[in-house]
């Protein structure tokens, strides 16, 4: 307990009121931390553990100046938080939003840690961004400013430290400007061994094959192997997606190898229907040239109500954080609601839906295919190797499918929803690693 904190404030959780948090309902971070706890409380995890779990081990701020086009400069903010690192170097994605802020970037690197657990990565986690719209700045602009904020991040990131990744907002392009820009300040090590310090990089430049749809293809293997649980033939689901960016758009697109039926598209722009199906791949075709899914003209534009409340087995959200909330949780009408997105579902939502039956694949099992192909591009980097795509799914399958199993076994095992069986089993394994290590000294 934190003797300066008021008591309404205290926060409900007693580790959290005993690190000094007021409470807020409402904040990410303190939503991540919780449930993470509450697994942590059901698994009986030593309290010094959870006391170390709820906090990440750095969090790095740092303000950097930016030449934009006409000569003027620009001030940026960028982040790099670090939550553990018991199971490997830290790992995770780098966010260009305008939305991004430490807390969210910290309950974002907590997911990051449980995830590479549950995937059996030797990797921890950590999360990263820069608060800015990508979308407002040339390519020239966006180029100095990756290069800038990474020369800011300096030794914070490493090879076999901190390894980011693309995220929202960034991509293979400008993880080869971060994988260039460090490689000239740490030519020293061998080019070959220093563009291992990003993954997510363009095949040429050593990426691995299948990291640009990886997420969306985890996705698809946990549906495999999950949903046979519930009775949906993956040939037969319909499903409903909010985001078509790299995730949602390659979710779609493989889904509908699967025989799977796309029947609504929201994001940004707005949202559309068409009840004998979308087809993904002309839908990715046009919101390339026209920047969403607005206006498409093989569906219905509908409202966000509408969106919500049509009628299918599978509910995908692939774009930000808390996009299900208490407000619209009552409207859904799925069997099944999988997390492509990390946290997109508030607590309050979550309990609506869990009353109402739902389903809800959690987001460290549903998008772990990203990082889980990182390690792959990490590891054919280290020891200089081409994986080729059949190698890669393969393996990406092994990993997804294992996590579904773990999770499922403790979410038996605890008698406890999805989501807190998931983080039991990726908490159980660091608890483990952290029992035979020891606290230094
Ligand atoms: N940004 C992705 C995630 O949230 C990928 C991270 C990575 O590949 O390291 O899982």
């Amino acid at each position: 307990m934190c003797a300066e904190t008021p008591a309404d404030m205290r926060h409900p959780n007693h580790v959290l009121d005993e690190l000094g948090f007021r409470y807020d309902p409402n904040n990410l971070f303190q939503q991540t931390a919780n449930a993470l706890l509450e697994a942590a409380e059901i698994l009986d995890l030593p309290h010094h553990l959870r006391l170390i779990l709820a906090q990440p081990k750095t969090e790095v701020m740092m303000h950097f100046p930016v030449r934009l086009d006409n000569g003027d400069y620009r001030l940026f903010k960028g982040y790099r938080v670090q939550h553990n690192n018991i199971l490997g170097p830290y790992k995770g994605g780098m966010r260009f939003h305008p939305s991004v802020s430490l807390d969210d970037i910290k309950s974002l690197a907590v997911l990051m840690t449980l995830k590479c657990s549950l995937a059996q990565l030797p990797l921890g986690g950590a999360k990263g961004g820069v608060q800015v719209d990508p979308r407002s700045l040339s390519r020239d602009e966006l180029r100095r400013l990756t290069r800038r904020f990474t020369a800011a991040l300096d030794g914070n990131i490493g090879v076999d430290h901190d390894i980011p990744a693309p995220d929202m907002g960034t991509n293979a392009q400008i993880m080869a400007w971060m994988a260039d820009t460090y490689m000239n300040f740490n030519d020293h090590m061998g080019k070959h061994q220093a563009r291992a310090i990003v993954t997510g990089k363009p095949i040429e430049f050593g990426g691995s094959h299948g990291r640009e749809k990886a997420t969306g293809q985890g996705l698809v293997y946990t549906l495999e192997r999950c949903l046979p649980d519930v009775g949906i033939p993956m040939d037969q689901m319909t499903y409903s997606l909010i985001g078509f960016g790299n995730v949602g758009s390659w979710a779609a697109r493989l889904l509908a190898e699967r025989g799977s039926k796309l029947i609504t598209v929201m994001d940004h722009t707005g949202a559309i229907l068409n009840t004998h199906g979308i087809d993904a791949a002309d839908l990715a075709n046009y919101v390339v040239k026209h920047a969403g899914v607005a206006g498409y003209p093989k569906a219905d534009a509908i409202d966000e109500k509408t969106f919500y409340e049509t009628q299918v087995d599978v509910f995908i959200p692939a774009a930000l954080e808390q996009m299900v909330h208490e407000h619209n949780a009552s409207w859904l009408n799925c069997k099944v609601l999988a997390e492509a997105a990390n946290a997109p579902c508030t607590p309050a939502a979550e309990r609506i839906l869990l009353d109402r039956g739902v389903l809800i694949l959690p987001a460290i099992l549903c998008n772990s295919g990203g990082v889980t192909v990182s390690y792959f591009e990490w590891k054919q980097n280290r020891q200089a190797e081409t994986w080729d795509l059949e190698k890669v799914d393969r393996q990406l399958k092994k990993h997804i499918y294992t996590a579904a199993d773990k999770s499922l076994q403790a979410t038996r095992r605890f008698n406890v929803d999805l989501r807190t069986g998931s983080y039991i089993a990726a908490l159980e394994n660091i608890g483990k690693v952290y029992d035979m290590r020891g606290i230094f000294p």
